[in-house]
């Protein structure tokens, strides 16, 4: 079993909408199971040239599964969901309605041509850093360290939605609980 670490982000669309029904997918994917999920965040858009306040702003948020599918198992059914919610790829960090990331596979080091796990951004990117720390407080970015530290390092740029967890927090803590089952 393996925890994963999945960021979502959408800047077309109903993107509150998107992103709670892609949550809702993930945790119904066979083999996958909800541990933790954040609060959605807004931030400025990103593109190739930096940051256009001219562009539809995101959404983002996090979400903490179990999973026994391999991480290529896991990428392909995220790319099915994106397409389900009509994802295009035109543009390098363009636009779109759905985009679904892996983030950290336990401490999992992967690097092949489809997947680098862990995301090589997830470092640099307030809206991955802060509702992952919001999902899991005690959640560490394998090769980085602790998820808090690296966001108040970099400075939290982004606005919490006023609306609730994309699911339900389950009771105990993601990281915590982790540590304890492997004792
Ligand atoms: P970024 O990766 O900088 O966030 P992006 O999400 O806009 O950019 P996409 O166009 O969604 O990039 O994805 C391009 C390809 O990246 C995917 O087809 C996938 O094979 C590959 N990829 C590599 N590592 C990952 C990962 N950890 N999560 C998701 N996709 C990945
Ligand atoms: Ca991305
Ligand atoms: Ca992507």
């Amino acid at each position: 079993m393996t925890r994963a670490v999945i960021a979502l982000g959408a800047n077309l669309g109903d993107r509150g909408s998107t992103l709670r029904a892609a949550a809702t997918a993930i945790v119904a994917l066979p083999g996958v199971g909800p541990i933790a999920s954040s609060h959605e965040v807004e931030s400025v858009a990103v593109t190739l040239d930096g940051p256009d306040p001219t562009k539809p702003r995101y959404r983002n948020a996090v979400v903490v599964v179990d999973t026994d599918l391999e991480p290529d198992e896991l990428l392909d059914a995220l790319h099915g969901i994106e397409d389900e919610h009509g994802r295009t790829r035109a543009t390098r960090w363009g636009d779109r309605t759905l985009d679904l990331d892996v983030i950290a596979l336990d401490d999992r080091r992967i690097d092949t041509v489809t997947l680098t796990v862990p995301h090589p951004h997830a470092h640099e990117r307030a809206f991955v850093l802060a509702p992952w720390a919001d999902a899991d407080p005690a959640a560490v970015l394998p090769g980085h360290g602790p998820v808090a530290a690296l966001l108040a390092d970099l400075g939290d740029d982004t606005e919490r939605v006023d609306e609730p967890r994309l699911f339900d927090q389950q009771a105990a803590a993601p990281t915590a609980d982790r540590a304890g089952a492997a004792s």
